[in-house]
């Protein structure tokens, strides 16, 4: 039985002294929850502050990037022992935001997987097709590629690791979220393809998330999907109540 993981992405929000209210106010509701894993990703200038507060509790720090190298002359980049240094666990990579506005392709997103892992990070692998894939019949294809090409050269038993989040890019910040349906055949090809990638047993293993305007109204159905194993949350992370919310319906 795989443990659901819901995990808050707060994006380009919160300054310090806003990330410690909201952390705070996830704590409060959070703190003893074993039932979930609960990662908190906020903006790396305030990563220091939410460890701080969530050290000693069940809720897990993550980031939203990360640099496939090791260190020197990457102006504007953050690696992983600066990461590790404060405590983060989890790095969501390939976001469909990063794809888009900077760029980043799936041979990139791969070196970074590869270089969380060999770190003890666990990548948050990040997949998505827009509305124009779906519109034409393409999402299989699309998710296929990034699933294979993201994930390439990992092997089968980093699966326990690494967390997969299908985000279709037409929900994310949209008030649009797929159906159970929709989510869930996504999930299942998936699934499928991390099987036929690298066996059964890291299939079964592997936690996939759905995220793209998940709530509190809308999570239960959503996670009660055979292979939905967790959200990753944008906007309604924002508020300590409705990710409780959403981490109480997992
Ligand atoms: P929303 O929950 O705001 O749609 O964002 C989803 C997302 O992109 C999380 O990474």
């Amino acid at each position: 039985m795989r443990k659901k993981i819901i995990a808050g992405n707060w994006k380009m929000n919160k300054t310090v002294e806003e990330a410690i209210e909201l952390a705070n106010g996830v704590k409060r509701e959070l703190a003893d929850c074993t039932e979930v894993d609960v990662v908190l990703c906020p903006p790396f200038t305030a990563i220091k502050s939410v460890s701080d507060i969530v050290s000693e509790t069940q809720i897990a720090v993550g980031s939203q990037n990360m640099s496939s190298e090791d260190e020197g002359a990457y102006t504007g980049e953050i690696c992983h022992s600066m990461l590790k240094e404060l405590f983060v666990r989890y790095v969501i990579l390939g976001h469909s935001e990063r794809r888009e506005y900077y760029k980043e392709t799936d041979e990139w997103i791969n070196k970074k997987v590869i270089k969380a892992l060999e770190k003890n990070l666990r990548p948050i692998l990040c997949v998505g097709e827009t509305l124009e894939d779906r519109e034409s019949g393409s999402t299989e294809k699309v998710v296929e590629v990034q699933v294979r090409e993201g994930l390439k050269n990992v092997a089968a038993d980093a699966y326990t690791e690494l967390v997969i989040a299908y985000e279709p890019v037409w929900a994310i910040g949209t008030g649009k979220v797929a159906t159970a349906e929709q989510a869930q055949e996504v999930h299942a090809f998936i699934r499928a393809t991390v099987k036929d990638m690298v066996g059964e047993e890291a299939a079964n293993a592997v936690r996939i998330q759905y995220g793209g305007s998940m709530k509190p109204g809308n999570a239960p159905e959503l996670l009660a999907q055979p292979d939905i194993d967790g959200g990753l949350i944008g906007g309604a992370a924002l508020d300590a109540e409705s990710f409780a919310g959403i981490v109480k319906a997992g």
